[in-house]
């Protein structure tokens, strides 16, 4: 039996069994161990892709160790933000204050780096403390004459959710800071992608074969300038819109320019991706080359995605992300490769977000919401699962059982997205499901009614 706390009951769901009425969007049980990361970390992961800005964490050194290269984030030019400085607040500091070594921290490193703006993280300690991280921003502000933006990300102050929303008020305050002129009518932003492995060049590309301009990448390979002037771009292409939404809510709020969610994972929404933009411009010829794109696209993989296929049907899939709109894709992506998604979950869903998993998944799929590593090798041996895909937490929890693992999140190296990143899955989910390795390992057994 998985053992799942009581306060937890109603955050399971198991498809066929009872009415659906599953409770999300609440604080981790304490004592849970949820997978689950801080609002620092979550702000970390928006903003880090920014690539000629200087990041700044103003804490304790754990908080920049913790979050040092989080993602790949590749930049095709500046490299400024994979140097993860940090303050260092020690116990002197927390007894005297940290301001003075912020101020000099950023005067040192805004002279020696040159950056185009400059992003300082309020952590934990910092929020204890009470450092006046908005008073320091603005003295550096005016006496170098750049933009230091706090970001207010105090660990504790709800979940990493609430580190998305800091991340789009600091990002916010540079959008519209540059003239706009010069845009094309036809021009979106790409929101919501952190150019992991080189997908934001796949994707723009997509698009720029349809003739869109592309006026900003938030925030993978992002710059500032760009972020700058975002606001002339006539449509926000939002994905992982969990981490976003809420910059593209006041975009559209302030300047009336309208936003879309898509996925680029999975042949299907990667179309609908570029169908949904030749739409909203409602224009016959990018329509035709949406559609030519497509076409060779998709005959171009299908061959090899084909091949793996034939040793995938039936074997069986646990998904465990942070934000539940990744999960629709990968159901979809893992449907195509002939495979059952027997667990899933996220870190941030909200109930439409589980109902349309619900409505996705077969019978007897478990659906999770803020789970721990309890409970998931629980559910992973109860099922039988073949592989877990999830991100840097759920790697050591697939190991330990013997299972295939994929990294769908910060640390992977493979382009996931787009027509390239879904045969890039494939061979990835082939190899390590057909691994000769797991002849070697005992795997858990699955529980008795799923062997029937
Ligand atoms: S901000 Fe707080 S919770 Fe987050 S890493 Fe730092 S100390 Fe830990």
């Amino acid at each position: 039996m998985v053992r799942i706390l009581d306060e937890r009951r109603q955050q399971v769901y198991r498809k066929g069994q009872g009415s659906f009425n599953m409770t999300c969007e609440k604080k981790s049980l304490a004592g849970a161990v949820s997978q689950r990361a801080c609002v620092f970390c979550g702000s970390r992961v928006v903003l880090y892709p920014i690539a000629d800005a200087l990041h700044l964490v103003h804490g304790p050194i754990g908080c920049a160790a913790y979050t040092w290269d989080i993602r790949g984030a590749l930049s095709s030019g500046p490299q400024l933000h994979r140097l993860s400085f940090s303050t260092d607040l020690r116990e002197m500091d927390v007894i005297q204050g940290g301001e003075k070594k912020l101020y000099n921290s950023l005067v040192e490193l805004i002279d020696e780096y040159q950056p185009k703006a400059a992003f300082v993280y309020a952590t934990c300690i910092v929020g204890l403390i009470g450092d006046d991280v908005d008073a320091i921003c603005r003295k550096v502000s005016s006496e170098k004459n750049i933009t230091v933006l706090p970001v207010h990300s105090e660990g504790f102050c709800g979940s990493k959710k609430e580190g998305y929303r800091a991340a789009c008020d600091a990002l916010y305050k540079l959008v519209g800071t540059a003239p706009a002129d010069g845009v094309s009518r036809h021009s979106i932003n790409i929101m919501g992608d952190f150019n992991l492995a080189g997908e934001i060049w796949l994707i723009r590309e997509y698009y720029n074969r349809m003739g869109v301009e592309v006026v900003a990448n938030i925030t993978g390979d992002g710059r500032v300038a760009d972020i700058r002037r975002m606001h002339a771009a006539s449509l926000n292409v939002v994905q992982c819109s969990g981490s976003i939404i809420h910059l593209a809510r006041k975009l559209e709020e302030k300047y009336g320019r309208p936003y879309i969610r898509v996925s680029y994972f999975g042949i299907e929404d990667m179309a609908k991706a570029l169908y949904d933009v030749a739409e909203f411009f409602d224009d016959p010829v990018m329509m035709e080359k949406a559609e030519q794109i497509v076409r060779s696209e998709v005959a171009a993989i299908m061959p090899e995605i084909r091949r793996y296929r034939k040793d995938l049907v039936g074997r069986k899939a646990a998904v465990y992300v942070g934000g539940a709109f990744k999960a629709f894709s990968l159901v979809r992506a893992l449907r195509l490769l002939g495979m059952r998604t027997v667990l899933v979950g996220s870190q941030t869903g909200n109930q439409d977000d589980y109902r349309q998993l619900r409505d996705m998944c077969d019978a007897g799929t478990i659906i999770v919401d803020d789970s721990n590593p309890l409970e998931l090798c629980g559910f992973l041996k109860e099922k039988g699962c073949d592989i877990f895909i999830g991100g840097v937490k759920e790697r050591p929890i697939a190991y330990k059982l013997g299972l295939g693992f994929c990294d769908h999140n910060h640390e992977r190296k493979q382009a996931l997205a787009g027509f390239t990143g879904m045969l890039n899955f494939a061979r990835e989910v082939y190899a390590t499901v057909t691994s000769p390795v797991w002849q070697f390992v005992r795997r858990p057994q699955p529980a008795q009614e799923n062997k029937k």
